[in-house]
């Protein structure tokens, strides 16, 4: 689409409309909201809640809920020292000690945890019950992937993003000096977060490991719908747009994978925290910006990277605003 340019000394140029397109599935994910609604419902400035580690990871709706009672505390031990007599467990989850412990402390414990991560650290329980070495893609610091690895309970598991960290380093039957090989059960889960296309190299790598004589090897996809969800809808994206902003929390590993989404399908992606970050040179030549948000993002964050585009570089922005939603969308479980 072309329009007229608005340069009064050159009224018969003609220049490309420079417009954003909004993936159609951004931003809240139905897990993300269920835990705001819970916390939000739970907490008052008389009555706080401290959630043991970060409730989401965006930093203005953390700013926010602090004005509500809500504020994040690293460890019981910080809690306890700031006063607080209730505590809560995130969407993210954690492992079964930290309801434990604050039971033996006199602490209150509300538990926010996604359902779609219950269904994880279930099914590794039941993967370790049925002798199989557990395998979490995912990154070993995440809150998530840790609580994963707690409920399975057991040394025969690990947190793995690539095949190098994993104990060993042969396929199974593979002898010599320095070879390691894996046993002869092996299954593999994902953090929730993940990209469905980088489990599967993933995964390949680690069954051409483990099936040679005899091994046995299961593939559990475990991200859940909404990130798949966002995915897709940045895939639908990417050949319409010029450049794709990615916003959400720096520490959320959702947003970073939509970002590696795009750039890996050659569309310069950059992640972003909010408007503040967006640097011209970004924006240059481009006609069409995309735009997707993580799973904690909010809509106001989202609608104001939306305004910053349209106001200070000119993008139309898309009629209808960011998204319908939803409130009825419960995910498959
Ligand atoms: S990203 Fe998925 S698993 Fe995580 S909170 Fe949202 S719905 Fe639940």
């Amino acid at each position: 689409m072309t329009t007229v340019s608005a340069d009064p000394t050159n009224q018969n140029s003609i220049t490309p409309e420079r417009r954003i397109i909004v993936a159609d599935t951004l931003g809240y994910c139905w897990g993300v909201r269920r835990a705001l609604d819970i916390i939000e419902e739970a907490a008052s400035p008389e009555n706080r809640v401290a959630p043991i580690g970060d409730i989401i990871h965006n930093p203005q709706v953390v700013q926010r809920l602090r004005g509500q009672g809500v504020e994040g505390a690293p460890d019981l031990d910080a809690a306890e020292r700031e006063g607080f007599k209730r505590v809560a467990i995130t969407a993210h989850g954690y492992g079964p000690q930290l309801t434990e412990a604050a039971k033996t402390r006199g602490l209150e414990m509300i538990d926010t945890t996604c359902p779609l991560v219950t269904k994880v650290q279930r099914l590794a329980q039941k993967l370790v019950r049925q002798g199989y070495f557990l395998v979490v893609y995912g990154d070993d610091y995440h809150p998530e992937v840790r609580g994963v690895l707690n409920w399975a309970n057991t040394g025969k598991s690990v947190a793995a993003k690539k095949i190098e960290q994993l104990p060993w380093n042969a396929k199974r039957g593979e002898e010599g000096e320095g070879k390691i090989s894996p046993p002869r059960k092996v299954a593999l889960v994902s953090q929730t977060t993940k990209n469905i296309d980088e489990l599967m190299v993933f995964a390949n790598k680690l069954q051409a490991m483990v099936v040679p004589n005899g091994g046995e090897f299961r593939l559990c996809n475990t991200i859940c719908e909404p990130t798949t969800e966002r995915q897709e809808a940045l895939k639908r994206l990417v050949d319409e747009v010029d450049v794709i902003l990615a916003i959400g929390g720096k520490k959320s590993s959702n947003t970073a994978r939509l970002a590696d989404v795009g750039n890996a399908r050659g569309v310069p992606s950059y992640h972003i925290e909010s408007e503040a970050e967006i640097q011209p040179g970004w924006l240059e030549g481009a006609t069409t910006v995309g735009v997707t948000a993580g799973a904690s993002t909010p809509d106001d964050v989202i609608e104001e990277v939306v305004a910053y585009l349209a106001e200070t570089y000119g993008f139309t922005p898309p009629e209808g605003g960011i998204r319908p939603v939803d409130p009825d969308y419960v995910p498959a479980f």
